[in-house]
Formats: structure tokens, sequence, C-alpha cells
């Protein structure tokens, strides 16, 4: 529509009247004013998609970005479509140096790569939005051209005193569009005289969308600020900068455009914008992709997920707690997103063959145990299957058991073997635990120590004295030679023992000595705590360790033996 035409039209609607409290909720920072009807669309697109993870390299991975990532990613897999990685870096007051490498490892991590991106490259390129300033530039001045969108040259002065006013006065704020009505030829010299100007987009009509997890969404409102009779204001939002770089919403359109992106798969945080974004396809008379806005991760109490409740950095689950990608990546997966299989566990392999949009609406809530869950059963099988990912559990486990044990009280207990060969028997024999490596360490802290501290020894069986059979055991188990030093023959010589000392006794003896003995030998062993079996525990405690404990165990026990 040319300019004019639509100036004339701007005099007939300006008086359409909406009420402060709609313009309040309609803020594009409130998704919750959004309207949603209608069944969103089928749980998967029929063809190959392009969708993009769009980070700002203002701050590191979290659980949150890292579900966001991880669904468009599992979505362009699902569909043999691609992946593509943009930095969004148009706030570069807010970057973080380094922040955007810690985001390429951090994802890489978890296992996501990208097809396109800016460390790889791709024809659709810059994918950093700081190299793209004169495309967003240009296709500002296509919508000046359009009439879509105008310069304002009112200073943040004039802009501060007018919000000011409206505030005293108990009005929306907003801009009253009084650069619309300067003429193109003015606006144009203006600008090239050098002036300072922004570019605000001419919004009149923010319209539903159909979202792909919501339905019919949004409020199809004006951009016009009410009770205006008096005192229009507008929404007109900033595409460009003062300083000549775009606004998020302006490169984000244009990049998804160029990119050939067909689903923008983000959090409802966004939501609220979304129907500027499909303002701005409008203008633009681009398509939009589609949009599909995942549920905000909330805690247990329902509060919104903030630094303090974990939504932490992906690095400390990484390097604190040593947390398996795939039981990450896993717990992300099933943070709003819902499937039909058996089992909750999956690898990120499997996720990317079963993957579908049936994306639950309302808040998801992280359950931490889950999390615990999902890791216990990552760690048995990466156990179970060596490989380059349990080596990284096992570096990244021995990495924490160094800051936690000094050397001294190590080397003592190694009796040269290395820290990881230990801790990779012991993973092999104790996956099932694992949850965080500080749990895992210290529910086995008894392997990294040669001070064990045992309770005085209180038998189970009270009917008779079992020690002397357990002593003849533990004298027995001393005898394995170095070479025949394995869980398998502690396993064997332990049954041998039990079966030859209730070979005529009841049913119900041959259970109490049973009990007995793992019990003696457990609190020989290990003071008592819990953790892998006694055959294994002898294994990783080796020869030398385990003589001296069941030796030392005797000697407790003997008195007790006499009275
Ligand atoms: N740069 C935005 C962010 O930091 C991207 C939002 C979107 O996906 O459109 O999350």
């Amino acid at each position: 529509m040319p300019v004019a035409a639509m100036r004339q039209r701007h005099t007939i609607v300006k008086k359409i009247w909406v009420c402060v409290q709609c313009r309040a909720n309609s803020s594009i920072a409130s998704s919750n004013a959004l309207r949603t009807s209608r069944k969103p669309k089928s749980s998967l697109p029929s063809e190959p998609v392009r969708t993009r993870f769009a980070p700002s390299p203002t701050g590191y991975l979290h659980l949150g970005s890292l579900r966001t990532a991880l669904f468009n990613y599992l979505l362009a897999k699902r569909t043999n479509g691609q992946f593509l990685l943009r930095i969004e870096d148009t706030d570069q007051k807010r970057t973080i140096p380094g922040a955007e490498e810690r985001l390429y490892n951090d994802l890489k991590w978890a296992g996501l790569r990208w097809d396109e991106g800016p460390d790889v490259g791709g024809p659709h390129g810059p994918y950093r939005q700081s190299e793209r300033t004169a495309l967003y530039q240009s296709h500002a001045n296509d919508l000046i051209a359009s009439g879509h969108a105008y310069r304002c040259f009112c200073s943040v002065k004039r802009l501060d005193a007018l919000n000011r006013q409206r505030n005293q006065a108990g009005l929306p704020l907003g801009y009253d569009r009084a650069c619309f009505d300067i003429s193109a030829e003015e606006s144009a010299e203006r600008a090239a005289k050098g002036e300072p100007y922004v570019v605000r987009l001419k919004a009149d009509h923010y319209p539903m969308f159909d979202d792909l997890v919501y339905g019919k969404t949004g409020q199809n409102r004006t951009g016009k600020k009410q009770l205006e009779l008096i005192d229009r204001v507008y929404d007109d939002p900033i595409l460009l900068k003062s300083d000549g770089h775009p606004t998020y919403h302006l490169a984000n359109v244009v990049d998804d455009h160029h990119m050939k992106i067909t689903h923008v798969i983000r959090g409802t945080e966004w939501m609220a914008s979304t129907p500027l974004h499909v303002a701005l396809y409008n203008a633009f008379q681009w398509t939009p992709p589609q949009f599909g806005h995942v549920p905000l991760l909330v805690d247990q109490n329902g509060q919104k997920l903030s630094k303090r409740n974990a939504d932490i950095d992906i690095s400390i689950f990484r390097d604190r707690d040593v947390i398996i990608p795939d039981a990450l990546v896993n717990f992300a997966a099933l943070l709003g997103w819902s499937h039909t299989q058996k089992s909750d566990v999956f690898t990120l392999a499997e996720l990317e063959n079963i993957f579908n949009l049936k994306i639950t609406k309302g808040n998801a809530t992280v359950v931490f145990d889950k999390l615990w869950f999902l890791q216990k059963a990552h760690a048995q099988r990466c156990a179970a299957e060596g490989g380059p990912a349990f080596e990284s559990l096992v570096e990244r486990t021995t990495k924490v058991a160094e800051q936690k044990w000094p050397q001294e009280q190590l080397n003592q207990v190694l009796q040269g073997r290395t820290l990881s060969s230990v801790i990779a028997e012991l993973f092999r024999a104790d996956a099932k635990s694992f949850t965080t490596a500080d749990n895992f360490l210290a529910r086995n802290k008894t392997f990294f120590t040669t001070n064990i501290e045992r309770p005085r020894y209180t038998p189970i069986t009270t009917t008779d004295d079992p020690l002397n059979a357990l002593h003849i055991l533990s004298a027995a188990l001393t005898l394995v030679p170095e070479s025949h030093w394995t869980a398998e023959t502690h396993r064997a010589n332990i049954r041998a023992f039990l079966n030859a000392t209730t070979e005529n006794a009841s049913q119900e003896e041959k259970k109490r000595l049973t009990k007995e003995t793992f019990h003696y030998l457990r609190w020989a062993l290990s003071g008592g705590a819990s953790g892998p079996e006694i055959p294994e525990t002898m294994a990783i405690l080796g020869r030398a360790e385990t003589i001296r404990r069941l030796t030392d165990a005797m000697e407790m026990t003997k008195d007790t033996r006499k009275t």
C-alpha cells in the first residue's frame, strides 16, 4: 500500500478504543495474555524441516536452553532435515567474552551437532548476527520504502518526557507516532545529514498464529494503544537502533527467512513476541515458519527455574556432578515431551528415531529424582559397553576424587594402580548407584582410604556363635594368591565355604549363616558401608588391603568370641 494511502487509513482507524488493561496484558513481555484455542497440528511434519538454535552469547547453556536446542535438533534429525546454529549477538554490550566458545563446547558435549553454523559454515551464512548488519539495514530500508516502517528522530529525552507524562496520568506507555507524519523526502534528507534515528515498524495489526503446541494463538489485536481519542500511542517497536544495529525482532525474522528455517521451536517466554514476528513476515510478504512454543520449566513449588533453583549452567552438571551426557539429554527431552514407549530411558541416538512434536502445554516440572534415575540407568549401560563415553565418565569422576582426597592418602590404597583404573573397576561393580560423582565417591569412600571406621561388631545371629566359622573363612580367603585374586574366585570360595559349613543344616540355618557371613565380611572390609558386592569389594581393594582388613577384623572380634 502506498504511504499516502496508509496514512489516510491511519487517520480513519485512529479512533479505535482499546482498554488500558488489555494493552498491559498484551505487552510483548507477557505470554500469559495470549489466548490459545483449537487443537495443534499433527505431531510430526511430513517433509524434512530446517530448524535452528539461536542462543545469545550473553550467558551459558543451561537446562532450559539445552532442551530448546535438543527439540530443534531432534525434529531436524527425525525428519532428515537440517539443524542450524545461529549466534544472536546483537546485544554486544551484554555479550560475555568466551560464551560463544562455551556454547559450542557444551552443545558438542551433549552430543548435538549442527549442519550449518558460525564454526562450520553453510550456504546461508554468516551465522553470527553481528556479521549481518548490512542485511538488516537493507531490509529495514525496504520496509521504510513499502510504508511498513518509518524513521523516528525523537530524542530519548522526548520519549522519556512523553512516558513520564503518561505514567503520571495513569495512561499506557508507548509512542505517539510523532515521526510518522514526516514526509518521505524530509525523513531521507534528515537521515542523510546524519541526524540520529531509529526505524520503527508501523504496527497496525498483530495477527493470530497457529502454534504447533498451543494451536491458534494470539489476540488478533491492533498495534494501537487505548483510551486514545485524546491521546493516542502505539506499539511501533524499534527494528533498527540509532547505532544502526537491529533489534532481536528484526534480526530474528530476517535470519529465519534467509536461512530458510521452516520450524521454530522455542520457549513460551518468546510466545508473546511471535505475533509481532508474524506481523513482520507479513510486512515483508514472506511466509512465516511454523512456531512451536515449549513449556516453561518450573521447580516442584511451581517457581520458574532460576540460577538458585537449578537452572544451572550445563558445565556444573558435567564437571561437578559428572552427569553422563546421554542422561542429561534424556532428562531434558522428557521436560514437556511425551511418548508412548515402554521405558523412559533413551540415548540421544534413540531419541533421534522416536522424537515427535507431542509437546505438552503448561509448565514442565523439573524433578531431579528423575535425573538420578536416568543417570543410574545410563551409568550401567556405559560401564557395560565401555568405549569413549565410559572413559570420559571415569576420567571426570577421577578428577572429582583427586579434589576430594589428598594424594598421600590415595597413594596408600592405590598400591601402584592408577586412580582411574580403580574408579573404572568401581563403576563396573557399582554403576547402579551412580547419581552424582560426589555421592558415588562418598558411598564408596572405603576404597580410597586405609582408615576404616568400624563400630563394634554386632552379629545378627543371637542363637549361636558364628565367629569361629567366619574366622576360618577369613583365613581361607587370605590364602588366595595374587594370581587368582578375582571376584569370581572369591565368590566361588565363599559359596564353597557356605555349602561345606551348612551341609547338614536346615534351610533356616543355611539362610542365617549366609546372612551372617556377608554381614561380617562387609563389616570387616568396609565398616559396614554399602557398596559393591563382597567378592567385587575384595577384588577392588586388592589382596594386601583385603588381608589387612580381614586380619584386623579377626583381631577385633577375638575377644567377643571368648566372652
Ligand atoms: N536469541 C534468542 C534467545 O536467546 C532466540 C529466541 C528464538 O529462538 O527466537 O533465546
